[in-house]
Formats: structure tokens, sequence, C-alpha cells
């Protein structure tokens, strides 16, 4: 009986927590040697380091990409109202739709006008009466208008 007391908490100072589930992906299920042992071992916490943040930057790039794609999406549905070379539509409209004007693949100046470019359409926005306008053109809208001024 003594012998048994004496193994009961020299037990529970080997073992005082809890089986619990390596949070880095693996799902193993561990008995944490000290309290603050989150991970497995070191390799599973420096795999849930490096993909943890491999995650967030990916989560950012899927976020600015799926932007991108909208706002061109977008821009392309209120270009094809107009039968024209170009389109001039309510910038209100535009962010009714979550177009954000601050998302843009690069720029480009057509005589002294700076045009922000989606992946398939220019676009820069004004104000005319003290409402916001965004004109919105094609690439290929550019070349004429560089060329062919008569058109
Ligand atoms: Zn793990």
């Amino acid at each position: 009986m003594k012998k048994e007391e004496s193994i009961t908490p020299n037990f529970a100072t080997i073992s005082p927590h809890k089986e619990r589930m390596c949070p880095c992906g693996c799902e193993t299920m561990f008995i944490p040697r000290r309290r603050d042992q989150v991970y497995l071992n070191s390799n599973h916490a420096n795999h849930a380091y490096n993909n943890g943040k491999r995650k967030q930057k990916s989560k950012r790039q899927v976020e600015a990409e799926k932007q991108l794609r909208l706002n061109d999406k977008l821009l392309a549905k209120f270009y094809s109202y107009f039968k024209k070379t170009e389109a001039v539509v309510l910038s209100l409209n535009l962010k009714a739709e979550d177009f954000d004007h601050s998302f843009f693949i690069g720029h480009s100046f057509i005589g002294e006008e700076l045009y922000y470019k989606s992946f398939n359409y220019l676009f820069r926005e004004y104000e005319k009466d003290g409402i916001k306008l965004t004109k919105i053109l094609t690439p290929k809208t550019k070349v004429y208008a560089k060329r062919r001024r008569t058109d």
C-alpha cells in the first residue's frame, strides 16, 4: 500500500495534463510533458509557424486577386452598356457593386490623364459638378486614341 501511494503522486508529476491535439495540422493526439507545450515537438511547432505565415500571405493574395477580378468584371459589365469607345459611369454605381478604386495592376497616361489598369480595362475617376465619375476605356481604345485621332 505504501508503494502505491508513492507511485501515484509520481505519475501525476509526469503526466498532469490532459491529452491534446497538436495544432500544426497533423491532428496527432499527445500528452504534453509541460503545461505550456503546445505542439508535439519542435518540428511540429516549426511546421505550424512556417505554414501559418504562408497561409496568411496567401490569404492576403487571394483577397487582392479576388478584388482585382471583381473590378475587371465590373468594368467589363459597365463598359458593355456603352456602344462607344469609352464609358463614363457614376462611381457610386460601381461602388454599389463593391468596385474598389484602390485596387489596380498598374497605371498609364493617356495624354495628361492618369488611368489605372485592371486586367482588361483602364479607368480614371474624376469629379464633375461635385459628382464622382469613372471613365472606362479598353487598352484598344488607347491605341486608337493615339494613332487615329480622326476616327
Ligand atoms: Zn503536429
